[in-house]
């Protein structure tokens, strides 16, 4: 599917003479394959995490409330939400109140993750695959998350919403008492935090 139908939905949502998101479509077609991930800090109606994974050149999307944890005995929802433009992983800056998604943004983590999950065969499983089949595992090198993670889709169907769980892979980068969301509160893109991009975007 071409990346433009892809993000419809995306843009479908938003009024981009009133938000400064980038609309999508201005990267050229061989970053398509890097695999890059992104979290981003948004302060709307609710405080969450946004983890984006790019994959077949989208970035994959989910809306995290409690924010990744580094404990691997810590499960956190993770709601799938609409693919976002490759270019929306630099994204820094406050959108409208009255936008959807409105509020403040920040990129909290950023980096690329790597894959080597193989079939019964021992052949490789692409990241397309592993989400269609609802279970992708892949391991970040990030600037605050390291080391392998777990997405797994729930099983329970007929919901508006699709649930997945983000666990932390127990392994030498798993540790129960970081917490880094709590401790770690500033972006890894300019070093502000909320209030401070606030301040300087208004
Ligand atoms: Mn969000």
């Amino acid at each position: 599917m071409a990346e433009k139908d892809v993000i419809k939905e995306y843009r479908k949502k938003r009024d981009f003479n009133l938000s400064s998101e980038p609309f999508g479509g201005s990267k050229h077609k061989k970053d398509k394959d890097k695999q890059i991930f992104v979290i981003q800090k948004h302060d709307a109606s609710n405080l969450h995490y946004d983890f984006r994974l790019l994959i077949d050149g989208v970035l994959k999307s989910w809306a995290v409330p409690k924010g990744p944890s580094t404990d691997p005995q810590k499960k956190r929802l993770a709601v799938r939400t609409e693919d976002h433009p490759m270019e929306y992983a630099d994204f820094e800056g406050t959108i409208p109140k009255d936008q959807y998604g409105g509020g403040i943004v920040m990129v909290w983590d950023s980096g690329t993750y790597a894959t080597d999950k193989k079939d019964k065969e021992g052949n490789q499983v692409s990241m397309l695959q592993q989400l269609k089949n609802g279970h992708c595992t892949f391991s970040l090198k990030g600037h605050k998350l390291n080391g392998g993670f777990v997405l797994l889709r729930m099983k329970k169907k007929n919901e508006k919403n699709e649930n997945w769980l983000l666990k932390k892979v127990d392994d030498d980068e798993a540790d129960a008492r970081r917490k880094p969301t709590k401790t770690e509160n500033k972006s890894v893109l300019t070093g502000r935090t909320l209030k401070q991009i606030e301040k300087e975007e208004d």
